[in-house]
């Protein structure tokens, strides 16, 4: 490692905190851990550029592996409905339903299938487009969702789909979303574990040597990741920002993910379990939060 960035740089998105311990260096960037709350970020944030956003976007929609990663997400998808549906004892039928950072529009089709009044919202205009055409859902517009031109109280449900860890202040985000909610409306996100992410990039010397996947300790490279959340971060971030937060758990993982993904499934229950439960090792977390009633 080189040495650490001088001078000051943000304080700590969810305590405000400026005590940091460097936890790893990554394509230039360095992650830290705040030593108040333990919430990992990129300090000082990267400058922020189109290029970032648009690397979400070299999707080949002719290429089968596109096609199979869709079908994947589904089951990820139709997982965390069922969660929400457990949790709030509602289902989403006849709601207003946001998803911020709608990508291909997998999601939307599916809450559309499932009877809710679907808007989507993405960064891209790749995204806009594709959701347009490949769902066929005309209410997908373009832009920044913490400074969207959206009047308050206008969504049933929001959800954000891998995102938080994206933006550049989760506080933020989540801040709009409780703006954007109805009183009593429901959100729902999820994000990569870095309880997860962190303990297998710290093994990734034994985990090439086996032939196994390793991760980078934020799931991807900064400046795309800028956050590491574990389900105790994730949910003091949703109660910093006013969420009854009604769950935070273990995601589905992805459909395609084969008999890997079931080994590292099995592996991560295990390594809860060593825990007593206190840390959560799950690959994917997921977040579900409600909007006081009054
Ligand atoms: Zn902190």
């Amino acid at each position: 490692m080189t040495s650490t960035p001088s001078g000051s740089f943000e304080a700590c998105d969810l305590c405000g905190a400026t005590d940091f311990k460097p936890v790893a260096q990554q394509g230039g960037f360095w992650i830290y851990r705040c030593r108040n709350c333990d919430l990992i970020q990129v300090r000082p944030l990267p400058a922020e550029t189109k290029e970032v956003n648009q690397d979400y976007w070299h999707v080949d929609l002719d290429n089968p592996s596109t096609r199979v990663s869709r079908w994947g997400s589904r089951c990820v998808y139709l997982h965390g409905l069922r969660r929400m549906e457990k949790w709030t004892g509602a289902a989403i039928r006849g709601k207003r339903l946001l998803d911020v950072g709608c990508g291909m529009g997998l999601f939307l089709e599916i809450a559309q299938e499932e009877g809710a009044v679907p808007h989507g919202l993405d960064l891209t205009p790749e995204a806009v487009e594709m959701t347009r055409r490949l769902c066929k859902i005309d209410t997908v517009t373009q832009g920044y969702f913490e400074t969207c031109d959206v009047p308050p109280n206008s969504f049933d449900v929001v959800t954000g789909w891998g995102v938080l860890h994206h933006t550049r202040s989760p506080s933020q985000w989540l801040a709009q979303a409780y703006n954007l909610l109805v009183p009593g409306g429901t959100l729902l996100v999820k994000m990569p574990n870095v309880a997860f992410t962190a303990a297998v990039s710290k093994l990734s010397p034994v985990l090439r040597r086996l032939h196994l996947p390793t991760s980078h300790y934020l799931a991807s490279r900064p400046p795309l990741n800028l956050y590491g959340f574990t389900c105790r971060t994730l949910t003091g971030l949703l109660e910093k920002a006013s969420f009854e937060v009604l769950a935070v758990e273990s995601a589905h993982i992805r459909g395609n993910a084969g008999f890997l993904g079931g080994l590292t499934t099995a592996a991560t229950v295990l390594a809860t379990a060593l825990t007593l439960g206190k840390i959560n090792f799950s690959p994917v977390i997921l977040g579900i939060a409600r909007k006081s009633k009054k």
